[in-house]
């Protein structure tokens, strides 16, 4: 019997794995131009953190970790509450008053697997811990925009205020009368919530649910003034930054340590799968974790979801093996010793360089210099050995001229790396 890979756990291939280092490469850039630096933390954690932070009654912490029961771990199905844990562990606000972090890896959710939702996934995750201006906020978003941007792909920016806990109390009891009233359209899920989480009926997916929740009331006819001012604060900087947003009284999100902004990058090409990032504060989360009372902000890029996208909308960019530069084709033993010391000179010196050990005939091996996208192939036969002088071929033009076997193997690199940068 062969033995396959778990439902939801997925395998990245050489080809596609080719748009995930395309995503990691211009995200770090991007995140360096912003000032975050990297922090790596451990997929596993106490249970206690994610319970804590993202909320007994949520989803994720209700039916979606993966946990050890009889050994109180978990498999961290995000990456903020362990950034908290280890900036609240390592004292980090000593060091710097506001950090600027993020974190690129695997995240486990036990999810029923569909297209562009895996129970191990993987996100990048970007969090500054210690500021509370309202620029940080839409510096941020304007962050995520344009790594979406970079990518080549397209989605559209949603944003909200959660409030705080002075006002949220307020709207939430508001709704909780509002949706009492309508008790009996609820759904299951909601009609359970309705007094642990009411908000999550807000992004019900349940269509009597979703038309129920049109004329409910707003938590933005809730906010505080303090809250109020922040998110006008925000929508402003937004302007300012010429980033395009709309708003969108109805996201909540499905953790609980949200305050003020949250916001989610939506696109309509995966189906049902909308939210590519999503993202908010978390001001009271820290204190609430043990740690200083410090404000917070972050978000997370689904990179399933972003390689989804970059195949549908820039397809023809993508799977394009880097070329090899060079191909040996060496014919009879002694050429095949000369040459392998070539090729591991030519590596060294950067140029990516290959050859074949079987000894197959030069039909064969130029075959596979085609099938290699090799830029030039050296030809070293015997002859060409004995004197010296191995022949080079452009690939693209067919054209041949003559490489001198001497003196040494470095050298001859060297030489190569000339002729290659010419
Ligand atoms: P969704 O509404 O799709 O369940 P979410 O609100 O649970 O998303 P977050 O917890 O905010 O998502 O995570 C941020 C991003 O991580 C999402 O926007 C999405 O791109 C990605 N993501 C979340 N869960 C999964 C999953 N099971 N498989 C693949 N990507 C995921
Ligand atoms: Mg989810």
């Amino acid at each position: 019997m062969k033995i396959k890979a778990i439902n939801g756990f997925k395998d990245i291939l050489p080809d596609a794995a080719l748009s995930w280092q395309r995503i990691e490469q211009v995200a770090r850039d991007i995140f360096a131009r912003f000032g975050m630096r990297e922090i790596r933390t451990p997929l596993l954690e106490k249970t206690e953190l994610f319970a804590r932070s993202i909320g007994e009654a949520t989803d994720i912490v209700e039916k979606e970790m993966y946990t050890f029961a009889d050994k109180g771990i978990t498999m961290r199905p995000e990456a903020t509450a362990s950034i908290l844990r280890a900036f609240i562990e390592h004292g980090m606000h000593v060091q710097r008053p506001v950090q600027r972090l993020y974190t690129i890896g695997p995240m486990f959710r036990h999810e029923r697997p569909q297209k562009g939702r895996l129970r191990q996934f993987h996100q990048m995750d970007v969090e500054v811990i210690g500021a509370t201006e309202p620029q940080v906020d839409a510096e941020l978003m304007a962050m995520g925009q344009l790594l979406l941007d970079s990518l080549g792909v397209s989605v559209s920016l949603e944003i909200n205020s959660l409030g705080c806990p002075a006002c949220r109390p307020d709207f939430r009891d508001k709704l909780i009368r509002y949706l009492k009233q309508h008790e009996e359209s609820l759904c299951s899920d909601c009609r359970r919530r309705l007094t642990v989480n009411p908000l999550r009926a807000l992004d019900c997916k349940d269509r009597n649910c979703k038309a129920l929740v049109q004329d409910a009331p707003s938590i933005l006819d809730s906010l505080c003034n303090d809250c109020q001012v922040h998110f006008t604060s925000v929508k402003h900087a937004l302007d300012l930054l010429e980033v395009t947003y709309c708003v969108n009284r109805f996201m909540v999100r499905g953790l609980d340590y949200y305050t003020r902004t949250t916001f989610e990058f939506i696109t309509d090409a995966l189906g049902a799968q909308s939210a590519v990032g999503a993202g908010g504060r978390y001001d009271g989360l820290l204190k609430q974790l043990g740690g200083p009372d410090l404000p917070g902000i972050g978000f997370a890029l689904g990179m399933e979801r972003l390689a989804l996208l970059m195949e549908q909308q820039n397809e023809h960019e993508l799977h394009q093996q880097p070329a090899t530069d060079l191909f040996i084709a060496a014919l009879g033993p002694q050429a095949a010793e000369h040459s392998s010391l070539l090729v591991h000179h030519c590596r060294k010196l950067g140029i990516k360089a290959a050859m074949d050990y079987s000894g197959r005939s030069l039909k064969a091996q130029m075959k596979q210099a085609g099938r290699l996208n090799s830029r030039f192939t050296l030809i070293i036969g015997e002859t060409e050995l004995a004197e010296k002088e191995g022949v080079l071929r452009d690939m693209n033009t067919q054209k041949q001229q003559v490489f001198s076997l001497t003196p040494s193997a470095d050298k001859q690199a060297k030489a190569m790396a000339n002729l290659l940068a010419a």
